[in-house]
């Protein structure tokens, strides 16, 4: 499985994953045109894509899913009934292609050919938020972003995989003493909120293990983080800490215009 992390942060939210059988999207929170020139600057054709999968309906989450599926008749769409249902009802991404929509529900395991799909629900204020676990020829890649916390059920979903895309959304001293109004402090602090650094890495190092070779630090936040904090935080816990990880593991950062490069995971 080979992954690239387009974008990511809260302007926007999208990733490529690619096996032998398939090249999909784990969500599509830009504009179209937007997720086509990121694919592009990976070597990637849009056209190649036939898979999303939708963590909620948040904007920097679903902003692109309405227009590709509409333009493209050869992606399938991918999240639970909740959140279709309240897309529908709202029409935030616009009338979205009956047949192209399909339904994977928390719990729930899909196999696609050489791609098995697992989803999880989350702690999140979205209508019903899921994340999903991917693996392909052994390997497996566990996505998990927008989330107050990280609940044992979720853990024991999640435990030992070969790499992780998380959420270092903030560094509390920022958020705290930062411009945010208290509401949303308040909101982005709570269980249904998003993840600290160090919230991030205590749960990551009761999940990585020995397999784990990369670790994603994703959604920061443009104003209550810096690169270097998540980094420093995501090293000092899991890397200096008593984590069992390989010496080479392979911490990466994300960034909210520039993909990664294509990594083989
Ligand atoms: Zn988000
Ligand atoms: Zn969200």
């Amino acid at each position: 499985m080979r992954v690239s992390i387009l974008a990511s942060g809260s302007t926007g939210n999208t990733s490529l994953i690619e096996t032998s059988q398939h090249k999909i999207l784990m969500d599509a929170g830009l504009s179209g045109k937007k997720i086509q020139s990121l694919l592009a600057k990976i070597g990637v054709d849009i056209n190649d894509i036939d898979m999303i999968f939708l963590s909620h309906d948040h904007s920097d989450h679903s902003k692109g899913l309405g227009v590709l599926l509409r333009r493209y008749p050869q992606m399938d769409a991918f999240t639970n009934s909740g959140t279709w249902k309240y897309l529908n009802k709202t029409q935030k991404i616009g009338k979205l292609p009956v047949e192209q929509v399909n339904i994977i529900e928390p719990g729930q395991t899909k196999t696609f050919g050489d791609l098995d799909v697992t989803a999880f629900a989350t702690s999140h204020d979205a209508a019903e938020p899921q994340y999903y676990v991917f693996t392909s020829d052994g390997k497996r890649m566990v996505f998990l972003t927008d989330t107050g916390y990280v609940s044992q059920r979720v853990k024991s979903v999640i435990t030992d995989a070969d790499a992780y895309l998380m959420e270092f959304n903030y560094d509390d001293m920022m958020l705290r003493n930062g411009p945010y109004s208290w509401s949303l402090k308040h909101r982005i602090l709570s269980d249904v909120g998003h993840l600290s650094n160090v919230e991030a890495g205590e749960a990551l190092l009761d999940v990585v293990s020995n397999k784990t070779e990369h670790i994603f630090l994703a959604h920061r936040s443009q104003h209550n983080n810096t690169a270097k904090l998540a980094y420093q935080a995501a090293k000092q816990i899991l890397v200096n800490g008593d984590a069992c990880l390989p010496s080479d593991v392979k911490i990466i950062m994300t960034d909210s215009e520039e993909p990664t490069d294509l990594i083989q995971i």
